[in-house]
């Protein structure tokens, strides 16, 4: 049972708060929780199209596309929500090879994507205690093969890693909290560090590289928990922050929960967008596969992430087959929905221009070290 706070009480209400968040003024906690609790539909509409109009005074009708590759399914940690959980048996598992791994990341390049995003489970042969050669080579190989920027998912990692990481041509870090409730977390991640995994985004910002940041909707939150993880990802500086709806996986813990309301995720999104305008939030294809991309971006956001190129045996996150061999996930699809949308895919080099000057401005503010 999701507890809420309660929304705006009339419309004056709302304008006030949307004309604040539209001239860039702080909203409080409360102000974020009276937001994200709105659910009139014609208050959504309006608080969706203010999400927008922030959206296009910032990146105007440009969308950007990232491409997935989900080089290993193995993991050593059993995560409640996670279909690749170590003690699911019925997980699909996998190990790419190089030769695959930058077989994908080429043909991604090559349709049109603004990114590679090279995500593993935290794979035991990877994560050995004898070091991340192997990690910093496959990162190495992929950069060497294709000009896009590269982001790296590859789990939590020690904090000497991430120069290396930056070094062999990684540019964003993503690692995902889920949730800034810490009892909620040891619950969504048993035996896992909260604190270590909320450094991540500090060290890989330290290092030279940019972060992500990302909450599930739908786990056990509350209203005030998802205000409060907003705010969180403020301050850890993360330039793309995510929020994806929860979905029941068989064989886990959660296989009985309900999967979240996708409305949540919309609501969700459209207030990250108001109180961080300029920063990137995906619209992913792993939840609702194409059908749902025209929601997301309606909602506020502006980066396509699951981008999976079709019959490669790749598999999704969260869904790990929807869409994928039909080829639901590719640019070609994704551009047929932005065509009857007015927007478009901005270009290669102003995304890359993007991210070199917020590296850029990290570098100035003594960010990096
Ligand atoms: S969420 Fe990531 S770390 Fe957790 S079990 Fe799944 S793949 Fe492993």
């Amino acid at each position: 049972m999701i507890y809420r706070s309660k929304g705006p009480k009339s419309f004056d209400q709302l304008g006030y708060l949307l004309q604040k968040a539209y001239e860039g003024r702080h909203l409080s906690l409360g102000e974020l929780e009276c937001l994200l609790s709105t659910r009139d539909p014609d208050m959504l509409t309006s608080l969706f199209k203010t999400a927008r109009a922030v959206k296009e005074k910032n990146f105007g009708t440009s969308i950007y596309c990232y491409g997935f590759v989900y080089f290993s399914t193995h993991c050593r940690n059993d995560c409640s929500f996670c279909f690749y959980r170590r003690s699911n048996p019925s997980s699909v598992r996998y190990r790419k090879t190089d030769e695959d791994i930058i077989d994908l990341a080429t043909a991604l390049e090559d349709s049109g994507v603004h990114l590679v995003d090279l995500t593993m489970g935290e794979d035991p042969v990877l994560h050995n205690g004898s070091g991340y050669g192997r990690l910093i080579e496959i990162v190495q190989k992929v950069n060497d093969a294709v000009k896009v920027p590269l982001m790296i998912s590859p789990g939590v990692l020690p904090s000497d890693i991430f120069t290396d990481l930056t070094n062999a041509g990684g540019d964003w870090f993503a690692c995902y909290q889920e949730t800034h409730n810490r009892r909620l977390f040891e619950q969504l991640r048993p035996e896992q560090d909260y604190d270590i995994r909320l450094l991540q985004k500090e060290w890989a910002r330290r290092s030279g590289m940019l972060a992500e940041e990302g909450i599930m909707i739908g786990v056990g939150e509350t209203i005030a928990d998802r205000a409060r993880s907003i705010q969180i990802m403020g301050d850890l500086g993360a330039r793309q922050v995510r929020a994806m709806s929860f979905i029941p996986q068989c064989n886990t813990p959660m296989s009985s929960r309900d999967t979240a309301q996708f409305l949540e995720e919309l609501v969700a999104i459209a207030v990250m967008r108001l109180v961080y305008p300029d920063r990137l939030i995906p619209a992913s294809l792993d939840i609702e596969g194409i059908s749902g991309l025209r929601s997301r971006l309606e909602a506020g956001a502006n980066v396509i992430t699951s981008i999976i190129p079709p019959s490669k045996g790749l598999a999704g996150v969260a869904q790990h087959e929807l869409d994928i061999d039909g080829g639901g996930r590719t640019v070609s699809q994704i551009e047929e929905v932005l065509d009857g949308m007015g927007v478009r895919l901005g270009t290669p080099a102003d995304y890359a221009s993007r991210i070199e000057e917020w590296k850029l401005n990290d570098r100035s503010m003594g960010v990096v070290h």
